[in-house]
């Protein structure tokens, strides 16, 4: 029996606005010292009244912008009721059946993901587990000029601790509906979904430092069954990598457990990277049991449809219309569109060293597909080496150009451009400059490599003989003894033009 998975998820991510989502305290996820961005709005405080953040729903529709979903003129703030020590006024505001924004779709390379909704909410306080209270304490005067200190001061060794400088943040939730069938696809997801939050700049979405969530809900039915199964939710992922691992290792669970004749059981589980496995962590509390009603502190919200189209006329260029124009524009395949588009900065890069070749007069398509081969494959290797965005390499991109060029016209070597790159990265010296001091520059000039040639040919009578007799593969091999001669510094192409006038 063959069986289909069914995949739905849901993201949560932190908008990066300036403050929080209700209240003026500043919205800092660097920040180190625990419940410094609090005040009594967002602690909860009776007689506090939450505001809405303009920034936050501007950031919320050119999501829904982005992912082609439809604004609402109407939408409504609700109280999610539960409690949690994380959870300062014992419910959470959030949006529940008037979200911002409803429907849109995202390309994942040649599927579509259908999107619900994505809607506007607060995020929740951090609790720590700590082992070492001395490290938990609000700044000293130093630090933090004349705030009141107060140590901890408790006797035992390790205690749960709450920091609520996040409580409240701007969280925006987006689900999508099933339309997954693989872990691959969950990755992919993520991965662009990611990439336009950033490039809108609504949110860093950094999953490792919880910036970015995703939850994947997996079911898996009978090959041809309509009807959808009982869904497993798995939180606890950390990377795009583990959404994709977790997703898979579920649905070879629940297969194996129907395989057995059993039954599934709707539940979350957690991934646990270290077992490379999803464990038991509850069964699923309904959506009843929140009793969500209308937020009474908060009035409607109405977007106008100026407000859209304000946030709209500020959209940047979006991933996938990016990579359309690298293609018609520059000529480049698929793949290394890809590899560019999916890091701003190396985009960025790459189209100020494109404008920059063409002061070398390396205009050609071919030059800028060289340019695009050397960024994504050398270029990139040093700078992940040095773990350093593109933007702030000793690299500038007139003198990466500068390199493209002397490559493009045979000028020096790709061997030896190698190493005038790693010394650029190194020193952000001028290319010339290097393969000057490296005596690195190639012969092309026909009449100087004549001498060569001919010395090459008279010293291997039997290759010129076998080459005579129709052995093609000889021509490398006097290349190669020209090259030696050369002490190589030749334009390989070049001798290789010589070589085969003089044979013939
Ligand atoms: P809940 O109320 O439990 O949160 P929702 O209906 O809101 O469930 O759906 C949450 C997510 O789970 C959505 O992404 C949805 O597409 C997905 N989903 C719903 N039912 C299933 C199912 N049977 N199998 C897989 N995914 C599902
Ligand atoms: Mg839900």
């Amino acid at each position: 029996m063959s069986y289909e998975a069914v995949i739905g998820l849901e993201i949560h991510a932190e908008l990066n606005t300036r403050t929080k989502m209700f209240c003026d305290s500043l919205n800092d996820p660097d920040e180190k010292h625990p419940n410094v961005n609090i005040c009594p709005v967002c602690m909860g405080h009776p007689g506090t009244l939450p505001v809405a953040n303009r920034e936050a729903i501007k950031k919320m529709i050119q999501i829904g912008l982005a992912l082609g979903g439809e604004i609402a003129a109407f939408s409504q703030f609700d109280r999610k009721n539960y409690f949690y020590p994380d959870l300062p006024k014992g419910y959470q505001i959030s949006q529940y059946e008037h979200p911002i924004v409803r429907g849109g779709v995202l390309d994942i390379g040649g599927k579509q993901i259908r999107i619900q909704r994505v809607h506007l909410e607060e995020d929740t306080g951090r609790l720590v587990h700590s082992t070492n209270l001395a490290d938990w304490r609000r700044p000293n005067a130093e630090e933090r000029g004349n705030i009141l200190c107060a140590s901890a001061s408790s006797q035992r060794e390790s205690a749960t601790l709450v920091d609520f400088n996040r409580a409240g943040v701007p969280l925006m939730e987006l689900v999508t509906e099933p339309d997954f069938r693989t872990g691959e696809e969950v990755r992919k997801f993520g991965e662009e979904f990611q990439l336009i939050l950033r490039t809108i700049g609504a949110s860093h979405a950094d999953m490792e430092k919880g910036e970015m969530r995703v939850e994947a809900n997996v079911s898996i039915r009978k090959e041809g069954e309509t009807v959808l199964g009982t869904k497993i939710e798995v939180k606890n992922i950390n990377s795009f990598k583990f959404a994709e691992d977790a997703v898979n290792y579920e649905i070879k669970r629940q297969q194996e457990i129907l395989e057995g004749g059993g039954e599934i059981k709707q539940a979350t589980r957690g991934w646990d990277e270290k077992k490379r496995a999803t464990v038991h962590q509850r069964f699923k509390e309904e959506s009843h049991d929140y009793r969500y009603f209308p937020e009474p502190d908060l009035p409607p919200l109405e977007i106008s449809q100026g407000e859209i189209e304000e946030a709209r006329a500020s959209l940047p260029e979006l991933p996938a219309q990016k990579r359309g124009r690298f293609q018609n524009e520059y000529g480049i395949d698929e793949k290394l569109v890809g590899v560019l588009v999916r890091d701003g900065a190396l985009a960025d890069y790459f189209e100020k060293a494109v404008s920059e070749l063409a002061a070398w007069d390396t205009k050609e398509k071919s030059g800028v597909r060289l340019l695009a081969n050397y960024l994504t494959s050398d270029f990139l290797k040093l700078l992940n080496e040095v773990s350093a965005s593109a933007g702030d390499t000793r690299v500038t991109p007139e003198n990466f150009a500068e390199l493209v060029h002397y490559i493009h016209d045979g000028k020096i070597s790709s061997a030896a451009a190698k190493s005038v790159l790693k010394e650029m990265f190194a020193t952000g010296e001028e290319p010339d400059v290097i393969i000057e001091q490296k005596k690195l520059w190639q012969v092309s000039d026909e009449a100087q490599l004549a001498s060569f040639v001919d010395k090459a040919l008279s010293q291997n009578p039997e290759a010129v003989a076998e080459f005579a007799k129709g052995k093609g593969a000889t021509l490398q091999f006097l290349v190669g003894q020209v090259m030696k001669e050369a002490r190589g510094a030749a334009n390989p192409q070049v001798v290789a033009k010589l070589l085969k006038e003089k044979l013939s």
